[in-house]
């Protein structure tokens, strides 16, 4: 399988190239050169499959540049540290299936993608003899999926900048905690975006950029996408045989519209299985006044109680676009750039058809969230997190009659204990995995937010 930018700026690369490459060199994003589409048989063997089976079925169809056996190890070693023998577990509650996606390291669904990512980048830098420092920063939440990918691996180096005494408690101990040396968490004197900025910064400088070899670890790399799509497929092929039914429909807490985007990707795979995609906002409802009226425009970021989905311009989004335009991507390099200049995209009659094919969409205020994590709670005594309360109530709201609607579980509901315990009454019981953080032994460098004080604790630790 080749790959292609969305802008149409590059010659075709190879899988390995384009995990290396990260974002496209001519600033689109990277897409496979097709998307295939299975035959009934070939899905028929599919359902014989345990997860990581079904994971090198499907990304083997993806990637063709690493021998299968070393394809087949790199997943097993990616998901042996799930601690629920089925990876990503469906559990039945009311009218719809939770499909729990937190049973990573760091019970956050980012882990799904985040484990094979740093996996492959193991494989990859010992095959040419290369490293690399990676270099983000985080408001908290993904920073420590980001770290477990890549902890105690070798040939990286990861530094991650997150804002000094404004992050949760239990956010910081996730990243704190983790002492392998090729680990340095940041705390940087300042707001997230202070920390946003100075990495964008950094990575502007290309000599310092090419001398360290930095590389990022954002929800745009094809890598995190195509290991999001197997979960999609697994759920899919698992509850149209169980609930004998032709087709389900998804529920997707959508901010980047990476995951989202792994499950378009699901839909044409497998095709007339997956409905709908249902792509759930909250406060910041940019993608769903895309689907329901054709109105791409910025709005002013909102804050919320499921902070992973507070985004208005959603990275992934770029990669739909370009089939919205029926792969051309000339014309998408110039809607990327009328947006950019005007920060509106306005879609016609006929292409909002499209997307109505494609997804349904709802935006879920605060008070809808907490809401349905009380109900739910009340109803069901199982607890949801802001962000998959999110997607639920879109979910439960968009069900119809004989098709299965399976909402994503993108966090566990102690990761975000307070918002969790405003609607239900009291904090939800901490799970092993965070219940003795307060107890480990800690890592982290208080630093300037200022450029030159990142880049001098970098060139000083970088491999
Ligand atoms: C990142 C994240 C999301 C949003 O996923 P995208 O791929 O960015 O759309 C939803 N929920 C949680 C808990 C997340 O961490």
């Amino acid at each position: 399988m080749k790959y292609i930018s969305t802008r149409g700026g590059i010659a075709p690369i190879s899988f390995k190239q384009a995990v290396m490459m990260g974002l496209a060199t001519d600033g689109g994003l990277l897409l496979p050169k097709s998307i295939p589409e299975m035959s009934a048989e070939a899905v028929a063997q599919w359902r014989q499959l345990s997860y990581p089976e079904l994971a090198s079925a499907v990304l083997s169809l993806f990637i063709d540049d690493i021998p299968a056996d070393d394809l087949r190890a790199l997943i097993v070693k990616s998901y042996q540290s799930f601690n629920h023998p089925e990876i990503t577990p469906l559990v039945k509650q009311g009218d719809c299936y939770i499909m729990e996606l937190f049973h990573g390291p760091t019970l956050a669904f980012k882990d799904v993608a985040l484990q094979f990512l740093g996996n492959v980048f193991e494989y990859l830098l010992k095959e040419s003899g290369g490293k690399m420092n990676i270099l983000g920063a985080t408001s908290g939440d993904t920073g420590s999926a980001a770290i477990y990918g890549v902890r105690g691996k070798e040939r990286i180096n990861i530094f991650i900048l997150h804002p000094h005494k404004r992050v949760s408690p239990i956010q910081e101990l996730q990243m704190t905690t983790v002492t392998d040396a090729n680990v340095f968490n940041l705390a940087v004197r300042g707001t997230f975006d202070d920390g946003q900025a100075i990495v964008k910064t950094i990575f502007n400088d290309l000599s310092f950029k090419e001398k360290h070899q930095l590389g990022a670890i954002n929800s745009i790399n094809w890598a995190r996408i195509v290991a999001q799509v197997v979960y999609y497929v697994y759920a899919a092929l698992k509850l149209t045989a169980s609930e004998n039914v032709p087709q389900v429909d998804f529920a997707v807490p959508t901010g980047n519209f990476g995951d989202i985007f792994a499950g378009y990707v699901a839909r044409r795979l497998l095709p007339g299985q997956i409905r709908r995609l249902i792509l759930a906002t909250n406060a910041n409802n940019l993608l769903t006044r895309f689907v329901l009226n054709g109105d791409y425009s910025l709005g002013a970021v909102a804050q919320t109680s499921s902070p992973s989905m507070d985004i208005q311009v959603a990275s992934n989004f770029e990669r739909y676009l370009y089939y919205l335009n029926g792969e051309d991507a000339e014309r998408t390099r110039q809607d990327m750039d009328r947006f950019a200049a005007s920060g509106s995209l306005q879609f016609d009659e006929l292409a909002q058809e499209r997307v109505r094919a494609d997804f349904a969409s709802r935006s879920v205020n605060e008070e809808e969230t907490n809401a349905t994590i009380r109900d739910f709670y009340k109803l069901h005594g199982y607890v949801l997190d802001p962000h998959t309360a999110v997607g639920v109530k879109a979910g439960l709201a968009g069900r119809e009659a004989g098709v299965p609607m399976i909402c994503l579980a993108t966090a566990h509901p102690a990761k975000f204990g307070e918002a969790v315990g405003r609607a239900i009454g009291h904090e939800p019981e901490l799970p092993e995995s965070l219940a003795h953080l307060a107890e480990k032994e800690t890592s982290c460098e208080v630093i300037a937010a200022e450029v030159g004080a990142v880049k001098a604790f970098v060139e000083q630790h970088a491999l």
